[in-house]
Formats: structure tokens, sequence, C-alpha cells
């Protein structure tokens, strides 16, 4: 981008690694250096040089409303005014709980905690002191925040144990989780058979989001139901992105599929850091103070977050919310391909709900393996024609494009422009 961005990062990468608090943000993969944004409102965000976008980030999700959402800033601001931390219990966190259970009929009981990173992991050490067992299942290409027992790739050997994806996560977690492959029960099935019974949860984002968004093909949620009953393995849906995305009760509610922990992040905190994570209550009940599993938090429930989440949720639960955003979603869906046609390459779309990615490969893209088929040259160029024109999409081809109730008719055509003669930059 222009040379004022330039020297921000190159600013900025001398006090923080990168020059980023989130690797995804430095553009790495896009190519070029990070825009540095100082406001947003409604379907737009501002840089620091006062250039608009049309944002289809939405701060990976969050943005449902669009960016400073007036009740939401009134809420915050409300609270603000009250004192911003007290670590101690306030009526606010009851309310968000019994919102959050009123949503999700399978959370009996809640926990809020900070990030999604820490809802995952305190759902599997709950998984794991509820069974009793210390292995689980994990999806290759699904995300699940950046805990040790995550950051797990593919063994070289013929199956099973993973190895750890990045230096510092120990051989020793590694072992403890098994790589499944998404959408294929056959590679689930295989892992039970060599160790089922030690197997605490399997874990899985019902609809991928985290190598593009990818659809569960009919009968996988619920093979993966019927492999967990009946053997005392968990299944935790991650819904972090999901979650108030597709529905009021996320994936599990648009697939009849009931998971026995649901961890939930991201547009749950109205864009403050707030996540949670719950389920049957005879599992949540085995945390501390209650039970012996230990999780703790300073800021957990903090009176910002459950104000801007309260606020959030009150709006996303007005009647038609999410079929108006959803039909919205569609007409997208349908103006990209149109957008798309007569491109020199091959792509594909795959879309849930206000959730989307164009894939730059031949479809469909089903799993890890023929995401990766996806030519990232060509999104990286993709990327930046957008970039020039006003567009910010994800600075990776492996990411949802995420759409908020605020992008109207005026910014969907602006848009659809945009693709048209980025389309000339994939050839
Ligand atoms: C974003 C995300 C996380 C991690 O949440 P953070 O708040 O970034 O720690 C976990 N799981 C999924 C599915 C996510 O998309």
């Amino acid at each position: 981008m222009t040379a004022a961005h330039e020297s921000r990062h190159a600013r900025a990468r001398l006090s923080i690694p990168g020059g980023v608090n989130s690797p995804v943000r430095a553009f790495r993969s896009v190519g070029g250096s990070p825009i540095f944004i100082r406001s947003a409102k409604g379907p737009r965000i501002t840089d620091a040089d006062g250039r608009e976008y049309i944002d289809f980030v939405g701060s990976w999700g969050p943005m449902i409303l669009g960016h400073a959402f007036p009740p939401v800033i009134a809420a915050i601001t409300a609270a603000a005014a009250l004192g911003t931390s007290f670590g101690a219990c306030t009526e606010a966190e009851t309310e968000m709980a019994e919102a959050v259970r009123e949503c999700v009929p399978s959370v009996e009981k809640v926990r809020l905690v900070c990030s999604g990173t820490e809802a995952t992991m305190s759902a599997v050490r709950l998984a794991r002191g509820y069974t009793r067992r210390e292995k689980i299942v994990k999806f290759r290409g699904c995300y699940h925040g950046h805990g040790d027992s995550f950051l797990i790739q593919a063994g070289s050997g013929a199956m099973t144990f993973g190895n750890p994806s990045s230096p510092g996560v120990t051989k020793g977690s590694a072992q403890d989780t098994l790589l499944a492959e998404y959408n294929d029960l056959e590679s689930v099935r295989a892992l039970f058979k060599a160790c089922g019974d030690e197997i605490a949860a399997i874990i899985v984002e019902p609809v991928a989001g985290n190598m593009g968004v990818l659809i569960p093909e009919k009968g996988f949620l619920e093979g993966l139901r019927a492999l967990c009953d009946g053997r005392n393995t968990l299944l935790i849906f991650d819904e972090v992105i999901t979650g108030f995305r597709l529905g009021l009760a996320g994936a599990q509610g648009l697939y009849g599929v009931k998971p026995d922990l649901t961890t939930l992040g991201k547009i749950l905190g109205g864009g403050l850091p707030l996540a949670a994570y719950g389920g049957r209550a005879d599992i949540m009940d085995m945390l501390s103070p209650e039970g012996p599993v230990y999780q703790a938090g300073t800021l957990a429930g903090n009176p910002l977050a459950t104000a801007a989440g309260l606020a959030m949720l009150k709006e996303v639960r007005k009647p038609g919310f999410y079929e108006t955003l959803n039909r919205r979603a569609e007409a997208w869906e349908a103006d990209m391909r149109s957008a798309l046609k007569g491109a020199a390459i091959p792509w594909c779309i795959n879309r849930v709900g206000s959730l989307m990615t164009v894939f730059f490969c031949e479809g469909p893209v089903r799993d890890y393996e023929s995401a990766l088929k996806a030519d990232t040259k060509a999104y990286g160029r993709f990327f930046n024609a957008m970039l020039d024109q006003g567009v910010y999409l994800a600075p990776s081809q492996f990411e949802a494009a995420f759409l908020s109730a605020a992008h109207d008719d005026e910014v969907m055509q602006r848009t659809s422009a945009a693709v048209k003669k980025a389309v000339a930059s994939l050839a």
C-alpha cells in the first residue's frame, strides 16, 4: 500500500514482533504491508490516512451489526462510567449466561472467559477432567485458537499421533492430539479403533471457517455425535465463529446436532474481549469451585464486555434478523458468481449463511486437502486489486468473508463492480 503505511509498519516492527499482535494481520500471504486502521463505522473502515474501505473482515466475525453500532457503543459507554472491572460478581454476567442458555439449548450452564483460545483450552481440560481420559481428536485445517493441544500437524507415521506445528509445543502435547480429516467419518472411526477408550473429546468447527469456509456434508456431524455416544467421549462444537452467526443457536441449530460442550466468542462480546464455554450441567458442574477442574480469570465476565455482548444479543434476537441477513448473503453470492464469470482461472464458492469463501481452484472444496489446492498467489493479486478499489477482504485465502447487517445495497453494488475489475488481475 502507501509509503505512509509502510513507515507505520516499519515503526511497529521495531517494538512488536512482525509489527503485529496476530500473524494474519501482517499481510504475509497476500504481499504488501498492512493498512493501519483509525476508525470504523457500519460496513466501512477508515485507515490512518483517512482512506475508506468496504470491510468484509468485520474483526473476523464480531461485527455482525456493522462497526460502532450505536446501541453497543452506548452500552459500553454507560458501563464504563460505572467502573471498568471489579473482579467480583455482577448481575450482567448472570444475564449474559441466561441469554446464552435461551439461545443455545444444548448449553445448560456456561462460563465466561476473555478469548476463544481460552474457551477451547478450558473446554478440553474440562472434557479430560470429566472423562478422566487424555486424548482429543481434532480435524486438519480446523482452528481452535493457539493452545498447545491445537497446534498440531499430521505426523509422518501411518496414523494417529500428531507433531507440534509450532516450536514450543511439547511432543507430550502432540501425542495427546489425534488428527482426523474434515468430512471424513472413516478417518475418525480409524482413530477410535486404534485408541477409542483413551479419547476424551472430539473438537470440531461444525462449519469450518479457518481453512476458508467448508460445509459439513450430510451425515458428518451426526456421525460424530454417534461415534461419541456410548463411548464416554464428549463432542465439542467450536462455535467461536458460527455462534450467533448462522442463527441464534449457531451451527448446532442449523444442522440439528447437539454437542456436549460448545465454545463461543467473537460475536458474543460485540467486539470486546469476551468468549464462553458451556454445555451439559453435569459436565459444567465439574468446574471449580463446584468441582475439581480448575479454571479462572481476573477479567472474566468483564462489565464492559458483558454490556457490549448483551446489547449485541438484544439486536440479533429481534425477529427476522437472520432471515434478512441470510437473504442478503444469498444475493451477495449471486453477485460474486456473476462478477467472477469470465475469470481466467478456476474458482469455486462455499457459503453458509453470511460466511463465504471464494477459492481460486476447481471445486468442490470439502476438506483440508482440497482447500490447499487453491491458488494463493492469485488470491494475493485479487486481494490487492480489491484493496486498491477500496474493498478490504481477509488478507489470506484461507479465511471467511463476513457479511454484516450494515452491508446495504449501495455497498454491495460497489463491491461487485470492484470484483468485475479485479478479475482482470487473475489472468
Ligand atoms: C477465532 C477462533 C478461535 C480463537 O479465538 P480467539 O479469540 O482469537 O482466541 C477459536 N476457534 C475458532 C473456530 C475461531 O474462529
